[in-house]
């Protein structure tokens, strides 16, 4: 690299020489203002089995301690990165909380954690190959470990999306560029995301089928076949059908490969949610999700279940070619860099975008599959024990077992109010975040035990303050 030489003329207007210092700062400063930070995310994750699972301040007082006038002078770093931590960080759902069981826990990994820190102070970029070849390189690689110990298409090829939201919206407009417009096909257990996503992207409303599962909470094959058929009678044309690995209320895992069979027979694409269940196909024995060999798209939140800070999703989708094919854009001004290897920006409707790879690839290649699959398997084993926990507890009973780390319960003659109230009192408390859902009409309560460092304690612990707080009603 050589500078050129500079020509004199014309004149440089006056300061216009000097580089701003706004950007600048004395590098030892910025050393003590970043361990400060390592310091400060250290004592978070150290103390919290101490502190609340939940947070939640007014608006006002939060309005109060973070907002104030437009900024119109120069306020301390250092405070500012105190009301960050104490206030702004603090009032929030502790995903990371060892008795956090409410929706889905978020416990990440200290190489998910330094991979995006290093991501991010490098900025890292992942959307075309000249602007970004070696972050291009690692979401290629990751992708394809993940999809390989999963027993995807080998074929299929992925990008890394925000979450489980945009990366099911994603699969499916790949899929309408594909197989055309037509009827999809979900179940009443589907993420209500998915609904909202087709409608966002023009799904007209009475072309969305939304099938009634049985008591097990999964789709019915027959009753896909059918609603199908019917569909067929009256001259519209079956076109997508959306499964689910791990329904987010009770981890119910759907029949994939009878429903990959019809969908085979009628043409229609299979895509699969596995935003939740995902990494328990993992395992060796897939913890009961067998059939992804035959999807034609799945979608997988590591931000959920591999151990990552959000936000991160997986989608991966087995026909090569189809997602460059519906979201390719060749604009004059990306013409140098697009080329010679992997446009990310082509694969989503994502352009710029922060290389999502670098944690996700720096905690895989980190722990390595097996480890992964352990820490997984204790999230399983968990819910498994809550389950015993709470047969052995005479004021309630099971609604469904425990499936892939997930179980519902409720309290035998309870109403649904008392199951609201008893789930946010011990919420309130803070010792445990847990929450209610609905099941059919039937209210119920429910845990979510994916964190690997959750102890048998804090499960007998929180069942049984549940437990009291509906006995208290
Ligand atoms: C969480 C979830 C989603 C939505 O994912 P986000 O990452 O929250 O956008 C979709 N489907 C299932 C099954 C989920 O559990």
């Amino acid at each position: 690299m050589s500078a050129p030489d500079l020509p004199t003329n014309p004149v440089v207007p006056d300061g216009l020489d000097v580089p701003a210092d706004l950007l600048d700062i004395d590098p030892e400063q910025l050393r003590a203002l970043g361990y400060w930070v390592v310091d400060r995310t250290i004592e978070h994750l150290a103390t919290l089995n101490d502190r609340p699972a939940i947070s939640t301040g007014t608006l006002d007082d939060l309005t109060a301690a973070l907002g104030g006038p437009v900024p119109q002078s120069p306020t301390s770093v250092d405070e500012g990165l105190r009301l960050l931590a104490d206030i702004a960080l603090e009032n929030q759902q502790h995903g990371d909380h060892p008795r956090y069981f409410a929706r889905v826990p978020a416990p990440s990994s200290y190489p998910a954690i330094l991979g995006e820190w290093l991501a991010t102070g490098m900025q890292g970029v992942s959307s075309s190959w000249g602007g970004g070849s070696g972050t291009a390189t690692i979401e290629l690689v990751v992708l394809g470990w993940l999809r390989d110990a999963m027993g995807l298409p080998a074929q299929s090829e992925g990008v890394l999306l925000s979450g489980g939201s945009l990366a099911n919206i994603t699969a499916l407009l790949a899929a309408r560029t594909e197989v055309g417009n037509g009827v999809v096909y979900l179940s009443d257990q589907t993420h209500s995301s998915i609904k909202r996503g087709l409608l966002a992207m023009g799904q007209a409303p009475d072309e969305i089928r939304v099938l009634p599962t049985g008591d097990d909470l999964r789709m019915h094959p027959a009753t896909l076949r059918d609603a199908m058929a019917a569909d067929r009678a009256v001259g519209l044309t079956p076109r997508v059908v959306v499964a689910t690995a791990g329904t987010t209320n009770t981890g119910a895992v759907d029949d994939l490969p009878a429903i990959s069979a019809i969908c085979r027979e009628t043409g229609a694409w299979l895509h699969v949610d596995g935003a939740y269940g995902g990494p328990a196909a993992l395992a060796p024995d897939r913890n009961g999700i067998v059939g992804l060999e035959l999807v034609d798209s799945f979608v997988m939140d590591p931000h959920k279940w591999l151990f990552q800070p959000y936000d991160i999703a997986c989608l991966w989708v087995s026909t090569p070619g189809l997602l460059y094919r519906t979201f390719a854009m060749h604009p004059e001004y990306l013409a140098d860099v697009q080329g010679g290897g992997v446009d990310f920006g082509n694969r989503s409707l994502e352009l710029s975008r922060r290389t999502r790879a670098a944690k996700l690839w720096l905690t895989v290649r980190t722990y390595g599959i097996p480890a992964l699959i352990d820490a997984i398997q204790r999230g399983i084993a968990l819910a498994e024990y809550a389950q015993q926990v709470i047969e052995a507890d005479s004021r309630l009973e099971i609604v469904t077992p425990a499936q892939i780390g997930i179980v519902t319960f409720a309290g035998r003659g309870c109403s649904a109010d008392d199951h609201w109230r008893a789930s946010a009192e011990v919420t309130a408390d803070g010792y445990a975040a847990a929450t209610c859902t609905v099941l059919h009409d039937r209210t119920v309560l429910r845990l979510c035990t994916i964190n690997p460092r959750t102890t048998t304690e804090d499960i007998r612990g929180t069942v049984s303050a549940l437990a009291d707080a509906l006995g208290a009603g």
